[in-house]
């Protein structure tokens, strides 16, 4: 089965009580027993609910994966993850990792007593071998990164890990399993924020993790479950219904833009466009081999951080919010606001930088909008 089938029909047969065609919301908590622990696969909805299992299975296909674990947020599946870990252990980490894990790792784990090395996308894809030790257990990927769009190598710092023996995660929100799959490419686990082009209509949040691997995936029940960090019936529903047309919509997104970093490349105000899909971009080629197509994320940089404040105002179809990945576009200034938790790293994002996150709606308003925005 492809793709495009899969995302509509695994895990959602025909409701076989009602024939109802699209799977219901289970907005349940328990379920009954006819005899003491005599059921039908659920008791308790932490644990497991129909709806869920909906998602699960459906995702864990179309990662190419065995088994699948829905979370009540990107951030809750990062949570669980790290409980795969104990203090002392080591994480090495792409050096522009999303803003939330950042501050996650740093101001909750690092006291904790874990250890962080970030590393750039480059020492990553080359050299990711002298940077791990034996209390490395995992490799955090991400890619394209957040908000820079750089490339990571997937496959070459997954043979590095592994022979360390740690652990790959790679979080792919950016390029959804449509453009990229990393386990195919040697990762052990993938990880999506879905509230972004999974769910795909701004209107939910939420968290998924995939993995081949059956031990990993027991444990990750076992902490999904003992954690708590567990998606709501109609959340995996809203996630479940934006799958559907998850494949149409990225063909646009990308298609937007790819026409819009040209625009932004030919502007006389912009210093410098960053889009995987632009032959100019460093990790062009390395994307061109691992990803299907270039994504709907763009940035780009202007001459000063207050004139890219005024910009990121003046438009109109591309409103001014945080988030990313719904079928409107978005505008925002990182420095200031997805990415002020990153203010003080090494790795700040420059303050000039603006990011796209590139719509679903006709190309000729959004270049309209943009190109008014722009002029001076
Ligand atoms: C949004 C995002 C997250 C966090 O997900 P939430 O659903 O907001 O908790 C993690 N990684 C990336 C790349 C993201 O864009």
């Amino acid at each position: 089965m492809k793709f495009e089938t899969k995302a509509i029909h695994v895990g959602q047969e025909p409701d076989p009580a009602t024939g109802a065609v699209t799977t219901p919301i289970y907005q349940t908590s328990t379920f009954v027993q006819e005899a003491v622990g005599v059921h039908k696969g659920y008791d308790y909805a932490r644990v497991a609910n129909p709806t869920r299992t909906a998602l699960q299975e459906c995702l864990a296909a179309l990662e190419g994966a065995a088994h699948g674990h829905a979370f009540s947020s990107g951030l809750g599946a990062t949570t669980t993850l790290m409980h795969l870990l104990s203090p002392g252990d080591h994480v090495v980490a792409v050096n522009d990792v999303y803003g939330g894990v950042y501050r996650m790792f740093s101001q909750v784990y690092e006291p904790k007593g874990y250890r962080f090395t970030y590393l750039t996308p480059d020492v990553i894809s080359t050299g990711l071998a002298d940077h791990l030790d034996e209390q490395t257990k995992l490799v955090w990927l991400e890619t394209p990164t957040n908000p820079l769009l750089n490339i990571v190598d997937i496959r070459t710092a997954a043979a590095a890990a592994h022979a360390a023996g740690a652990l790959v995660v790679v979080d792919n929100t950016f390029a959804t399993p449509y453009l990229q799959r990393p386990l195919e490419l040697g990762a052990d686990l993938v990880l999506h924020s879905t509230t972004k082009y999974l769910g795909g209509h701004s209107d939910v949040v939420g968290g998924f993790v995939a993995t081949n691997d059956d031990a990993l995936s027991e444990r990750l029940a076992f902490l999904q479950k003992s954690l708590g960090a567990v998606p709501g019936p109609f959340d995996c529903w809203l996630v479940l219904r934006g799958i559907k047309t998850l494949a149409v919509r990225m063909d646009r997104h990308c298609e937007n833009a790819v026409a819009i970093a040209s625009l932004l490349e030919r502007h006389p105000r912009v210093e410098r466009v960053l889009y995987p899909g632009l032959p100019s971009h460093p990790g062009h080629r390395l994307a061109a081999r691992q990803m299907r197509n270039f994504g709907g994320m763009v940035s780009f940089l202007l001459g000063s951080e207050d004139e890219a404040a005024v910009v990121v105002a003046r438009t109109q179809i591309w409103k001014l919010a945080e988030s990313l990945g719904g079928v409107e576009s978005l505008i925002e200034l990182p420095a200031r606001m997805t990415h002020a938790s990153t203010a003080d790293a090494p790795f700040a994002v420059p303050g000039s930088l603006i990011r796209l996150s590139v719509g679903i709606e006709s190309v000729d308003d959004l270049l309209a909008d943009l190109d008014g925005a722009l002029a001076i």
